[in-house]
């Protein structure tokens, strides 16, 4: 075993902010498995692209001897599981491959982790680690008080979070029956750059820019609590050498905000930043449209454990984070259209 790390998924928007972590802040060696789908980008790992501690393999996670082989080049010390198809509204569209990548996926990298962790001689067995990254949407969903923490029942909505909840649970007995040093993060909305846009706050930021009808499901008064992206890395990177084997870790900052205050949050920065052409405020380009179907309407997370237990701090505040995320967009119009042309 060396000191590798596999990452799935760092073509996506929280793996490729994990995998430019690693590399370029901690100077870990790092083999990125992605399978490039739509919303896996190289544009994303510009910056890592010719380092020598970082190596990418594109390989479908349901490919179970390419897996196999990469676990036995590599040898890594842990494996860090992002790899998923995340997009709710696609998920209602068209479940199969939610299924496929979300629970097949899972299954095939918890069967090749196990075969080469069986075979490790017992002080590398003690230090291997995988780490499966899930979200807080596997609990349902919260009327207008309580908080989702890593006792609350699983009650998945979407077939997105029934696709994580069943990858979870595999986790969970994977650990249980085979005593496979696993470890989980279940983890609030994440923004910051590098989200493709699909997810809402691009959305926003695009639509807007482009004049278009900025759209706001229902009310717009569903609640989310939003983590920045960087902020949800450090947590993953605590929770990976300091976390409790077979223990969960719930990720959220309390920053909850309805998707018309995140709407108005962003209009309000780009008629300060870049105001629009015509004089007229982005604000007037809001435009409700039907909700989603079977929509949760508030997900709010206690990450009391991970703080306490692992010393974990959000470094990042809302508005700061917001803000950055906002001239991110307007800085990398090049990224934007690299990643849109895969849609
Ligand atoms: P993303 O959609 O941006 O990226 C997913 C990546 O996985 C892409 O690079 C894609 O090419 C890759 N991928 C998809 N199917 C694959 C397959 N079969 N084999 C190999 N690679 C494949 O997702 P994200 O927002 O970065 O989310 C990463 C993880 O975090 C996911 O597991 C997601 O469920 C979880 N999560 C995300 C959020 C969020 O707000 N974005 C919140 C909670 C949890």
């Amino acid at each position: 075993m060396n000191n590798t790390i596999l990452v799935t998924g760092g073509a996506g928007f929280i793996g490729s902010a994990l995998v430019r972590h690693l590399v370029l802040d901690k100077g870990v060696s790092v083999v990125n498995i992605d399978k490039l789908t739509y919303a896996g980008s190289q544009l994303s790992l510009a910056s890592v692209a010719s380092n020598s501690l970082y190596q990418f393999s594109q390989t479908d996670i349901c490919n179970s001897a390419a897996v196999k082989k990469l676990f036995s080049e590599h040898k890594p010390r842990a494996i860090m599981h992002l790899a998923a198809e995340s997009h709710v509204d696609r998920s209602i569209a068209g479940p199969a491959v939610f299924v496929e990548t979300n629970i097949v996926g899972t299954f095939t990298l918890l069967e090749a982790a196990r075969e080469y962790w069986n075979d490790l001689d017992s002080s590398h067995k003690n230090k291997f680690r995988f780490l499966h990254v899930s979200t807080d949407e596997v609990f349902g969903e919260l009327s207008d008080t309580g908080f989702f923490t890593e006792e609350t029942p699983y009650q998945p909505n979407s077939p997105y979070s029934a696709s994580k909840a069943a990858s979870d649970h595999l986790v969970r007995a994977w650990h249980h029956t085979y005593g496979l040093p696993t470890l989980m993060t279940n983890c609030s909305n994440n923004y910051g750059p590098f989200q493709f846009p699909e997810k809402l706050i691009p959305v926003v930021i695009l639509n807007a820019l482009k004049g278009n009808k900025i759209p706001v499901y229902g009310k717009g008064n569903n609640i989310r609590d939003w983590l920045f992206v960087d902020d949800h890395v450090s947590a993953l990177c605590l929770a990976l050498e300091k976390g409790r084997v077979g223990e969960t870790y719930a990720v959220g900052t309390r920053n909850e905000r309805t998707t018309l205050q995140i709407t108005n949050a962003i209009c309000t920065i780009l008629d300060k930043i870049c105001p629009s052409k015509n004089g007229e405020s982005y604000h007037k380009q809001i435009a409700f449209v039907t909700d989603r179907a079977g929509h949760d309407f508030r997900y709010a997370i206690d990450p009391t454990k991970i703080t306490t237990e692992l010393g974990w701090k959000a470094a990042e505040s809302f508005e700061s984070g917001l803000e950055k995320t906002v001239q991110w967009y307007l800085d990398n119009t090049a990224w934007i259209e690299g990643v849109s042309s895969k849609k």
